[in-house]
């Protein structure tokens, strides 16, 4: 274990202030309806961290209401194009200012990395918002060049209403992914962060109202997905349900849609994704993507890498020096500069995540190096890896959203092709091979959102992910978000003796 919670001053003075507790509706902290509240755990310890008010069907309705409103009848949907990025870059700015606040406190609610969050993901957050700012002033329609007597052209409309859902595992990122391209679009909005992790979205929140974001536009409902996000999903005067978690709430959001107004939907799901290791492969680079593809945000992540396939030639090899390396991968507290692994986001996830382990060593694959737990308390986890793990194995069929490895042997490329397909999943797939031909070849053959060569985790703003298969539908990232948000409208009429018809 790396140092413990609150050791030094130095981690202390890291750990934000929480300011923030209050559902945000309609440009105010507000009170649930019912009063009621949950607390938000640190990982670290198990400890109660805040008690943040829990929303429920009253409060959706309430900031359904304060949205509807700013679409009907506000101005973020009418002004231009470019004032709404103007406002957009402003909310950017304060993201950059508050870095240390926002990166402390998704460190402290989900057990992620300090200086990673302070360093990468809370500056890529403001700089999603400047992406879609920047595309806010082009989203135009076409020109129709019509048949008989008639010319028209297209329209790009905000889609109204967006109900945006939101997963634990990346608090920050995943808010930017959902609300950055639906202001672009015009869009008002109600956000519910996931219960495990309900703090920053409401800085977030407080940040848009000073960059100038009108009332009611963007709402925050803290709450239970049972209750706060089930009323989102079957919501008569919500537009569109935008989704990032499990394949199990994407299948009920996707019922709950088409049992009450038909609202459009775009579901980011989960994932089992392979990461294929070719004989030509360096072995050193490879085992650094692969403990990355695993083990990065504690495994904690959809698109992980977790099925590896290592080709037979230098199997042995691989094996060696990823155990090697696994075992000096440094477990600990996630404001700890040294640390490599924080504590996994709950005790549901952690216990979860054991159950999977005891799976694997009683269905008989080889536990090399990890397993356990770490520390006297808090949810942290060793980077585990198994081998001899067959395709039917559960540890190789079912998503564990923890650093847990199965390691595969193959022979031959049409075989790997094979077995990586043999998922109801599509996420993503990793190839690492020098050979263009091969690279080619199994990036066309797999049946995944995103294919990364020779690299891992290699996100960009103007690049889309999402699913195929059961891991969803829908892009985030690129111009193909911003399409999420927005719905043609044909607009047509006569011409009349025109000389070029
Ligand atoms: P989850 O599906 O339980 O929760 C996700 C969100 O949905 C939370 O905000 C939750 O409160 C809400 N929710 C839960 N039940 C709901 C319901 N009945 N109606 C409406 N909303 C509801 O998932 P999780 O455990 O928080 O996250 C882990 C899962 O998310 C994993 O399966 C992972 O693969 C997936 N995930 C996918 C992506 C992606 O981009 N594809 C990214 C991150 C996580």
């Amino acid at each position: 274990m790396g140092s413990e919670y609150n050791e030094t001053s130095e981690k202390l003075s890291k750990i934000p202030k929480i300011n923030f507790t209050k559902l945000f509706i309609n440009g105010d902290f507000v009170e649930a309806v019912s009063g009621k509240t949950f607390d938000t755990i640190d990982p670290r310890t198990g400890e109660v961290i805040a008690r943040i008010a829990e929303g429920d069907k009253e409060d959706i309705d309430l900031a359904v209401k304060a949205a509807r409103h700013a679409f009907d009848h506000g101005k973020w949907p009418r002004m231009s194009g470019f004032e709404r990025g103007r406002i957009m870059m402003k909310f950017a700015d304060l993201i950059d200012e508050h870095v240390d606040e926002l990166a402390g406190l998704d460190a402290i609610d989900a057990g992620k990395l300090f200086i990673p969050l302070k360093m990468g993901e809370i500056p890529a957050v403001a700089d999603l918002f400047r992406y879609f700012a920047g595309a806010a002033d082009k989203i135009h329609g076409e020109t129709l060049k019509m048949s008989r007597e008639l010319q028209g052209y297209t329209l790009l409309e905000p889609i109204g209403v967006a109900g945006l859902i939101i997963p634990w595992n990346f608090p920050s990122t995943m808010f930017s992914l959902k609300v950055a391209p639906a202001l672009a679009a015009g869009c008002t909005m109600v956000v519910k962060p996931a219960e495990q992790t309900p703090l920053s979205a409401l800085s977030y929140a407080h940040l848009a109202k000073l960059a100038g974001i009108p009332d009611g536009v963007l709402n925050v409902v803290t709450g239970f997905g049972h209750t706060a996000g089930a009323a989102i999903s079957s919501h008569m005067d919500i537009d569109k349900v935008s989704f990032t978690g499990s394949t199990e709430v994407g299948r009920l959001i996707m019922q709950a849609a088409a049992t009450s107004n038909l609202k459009h939907i775009s579901l980011e799901l989960g994932g089992k994704s392979p990461f294929i290791i070719f004989d030509d492969a360096d072995v050193n680079t490879a085992v650094d993507l692969a403990l990355n593809a695993v083990f990065y945000n504690k495994g904690e992540i959809c698109v992980a890498g977790s099925r590896v396939f290592v080709q037979e030639g230098i199997y042995d090899e691989f094996v060696k020096q990823a155990v090697k390396r696994t075992k000096a991968w440094i477990v600990g507290d996630p404001f700890d500069s040294h640390v490599h692994q924080g504590p996994q986001v709950d005790k549901k996830q952690f216990e979860r995540i054991l159950y999977y382990i005891e799976q694997g060593k009683k269905e008989g694959a080889t536990l090399l190096t990890g397993g356990n737990t770490c520390g006297e308390k808090g949810y942290y986890i060793e980077p585990t890896i198994f081998a001899d793990v067959k395709d039917d194995m559960v540890i190789a069929k079912e998503e564990i959203f923890g650093p847990v490895m199965s390691l595969m042997k193959f022979k031959t490329v049409d075989e790997v092709i094979e077995r990586a397909n043999n998922t109801i999943y599509g996420l993503a797939c990793g190839i690492v091979t020098n050979d263009l031909n091969l690279s080619n070849r199994v990036s066309r053959s797999i049946r995944a959102g995103v294919i990364w060569i020779n690299c891992y985790f290699a996100f960009d703003r103007d690049c889309p992910y999402g699913g195929y298969k059961m891991s969803g539908f829908g892009r985030d990232n690129g111009l193909h978000a911003l399409h999420k948000y927005l719905q043609v409208k044909s607009v047509v009429t006569p011409i009349y003796n025109s000389p070029w018809l």
